[in-house]
């Protein structure tokens, strides 16, 4: 199982190819940064906010030569180490000249839940960050959904470091307020008309400076440690489900809560049962002759094979139900049922002694025998006269 990366493809975000130049990286950002600006999606702010983050976060990395050629060659891993907290946040952001102009002003962009980092004048000072959550995506078969079943998820994640306890600093010394900011987290750069706020470059948003930084986690005040999480998949569970796995994410830094773990639950599809809820479906071919004079036919279940009777006279299509053979009911914790229908194969080949006794079958037939086929025939007569 491989850690999930649920980013997608920076040029992707950008819709621009793999050899777009710098120019036209900045045009696709800048009308995209327009057409995506939460101000301009009031009925989806929420969504636009994110994906206006996305496609910063996209261009963040693809502007700079030196981050894109990582990207390029390693994908997401290789520029999560560009990110303060392991993933881009605002604080990230360092290129809002680059579409300051098209807003009129950076806190009109920035102003409302973008993360905070140019808010109007909101201190970031010892802010603690939550840590982020992680995704993962496990496959099960449906036997397994049956059972339920156990997998153990091994993975790197961030952990607070225990030796500063995330304050970054080494034991004994002291982070100190910025200078350049004052602790504010951000400057002020006037440009033409507007006042803009950045984050403070010297603390990168911070407010506070690590002078001696703790030797375990060079300042971060968090490392990277391999992990096993035993996760537990309940029975009943269906395809796309996801399973919260509460703190189980990366740890925050400065006191910040911890992320969750996500686990997105997909499930196999099984070679002969289709699933309904907690039903199972599938389909047993018989031979005309079993249906004709009834007996036993063996199918599948779950659980092994099982023998059901065929009265004589079965039709085709006919759905004989397995009581509590299907799946467990996620929320009624009853157990559904299994579906056989069967499906009536007609002889593709016959021998010239089979053929005789068809044929001699045939004459012996009387139309009531087959009242279906008699009745059809009838209102033929009536529908064409
Ligand atoms: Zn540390
Ligand atoms: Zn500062």
């Amino acid at each position: 199982m491989t850690k999930r990366n649920l980013k997608r493809d920076y040029y992707e975000v950008l819709g621009v190819p793999r050899s777009a130049t710098a120019d036209e990286i900045k045009k696709a950002y800048r009308t995209l940064a327009l057409k995506h600006h939460p101000d301009r999606n009031p009925d989806n702010r929420k969504e636009a906010e994110e994906k206006f983050k996305e496609l910063s976060e996209a261009y963040e990395v693809l502007e700079d030569p030196q981050k894109r050629a990582a990207y390029d060659q390693h994908g997401h891993e290789g520029v999560s180490g560009a990110f303060r907290e392991g993933s881009f946040t605002w604080n990230d952001f360092t290129h809002y000249q680059d579409i300051s102009d098209l807003f009129g002003g950076l806190e009109d962009i920035f102003g409302v839940n973008l993360g905070g980092a140019f808010g109007g004048g909101r201190s970031r000072a010892q802010a603690a960050h939550a840590g982020s959550d992680l995704e993962y995506r496990v496959r099960i078969t449906l036997k397994e959904v049956l059972t339920g079943t156990e997998r153990p998820l091994e993975f790197l994640r961030m952990e607070t470091c225990d030796v500063c306890r995330g304050e970054g600093a080494k034991p004994g010394s002291k982070r100190q307020t910025c200078p350049q900011c004052q602790g504010q987290g951000q400057v002020r750069i006037s440009q033409g008309f507007f006042t803009m706020a950045s984050t403070c470059p010297k603390c990168r948003g911070e407010g506070s400076m690590v002078t001696q930084p703790c030797p375990n986690c060079r300042g971060g005040g968090r490392v990277q440690q391999k992990k096993t999480v035993h996760l537990k998949i309940p029975p009943g569970i269906e395809d796309g489900m996801r399973l919260r796995l509460q703190g189980e994410g990366e740890g925050g830094v400065r006191g910040g809560s911890r992320g969750d773990l996500f686990v997105s639950v997909s499930v196999q599809p099984h070679e002969y049962f289709q699933r309904h809820g907690a039903d199972l479906f599938g389909d047993a071919p018989v031979t005309f002759q079993k249906v004709a004079l009834g007996g036993e036919i063996e199918v599948p279940t779950l659980e092994g094979r099982v023998m059901i009777k065929i009265p004589p006279g079965t039709q085709t299509g006919k759905v004989f139900r397995l009581r509590g053979k299907g799946l467990p009911a996620l929320r009624s914790g009853g157990l559904g049922d299994q579906m056989v229908r069967v499906v009536v194969e007609t002889p593709a080949h016959l021998t010239p002694a089979g053929r005789r006794i068809l044929e001699q079958f045939d004459r012996e037939s009387r139309p009531q025998d087959t009242p279906q086929v008699h009745s059809f025939l009838e209102r033929i007569k009536r529908w064409i006269r």
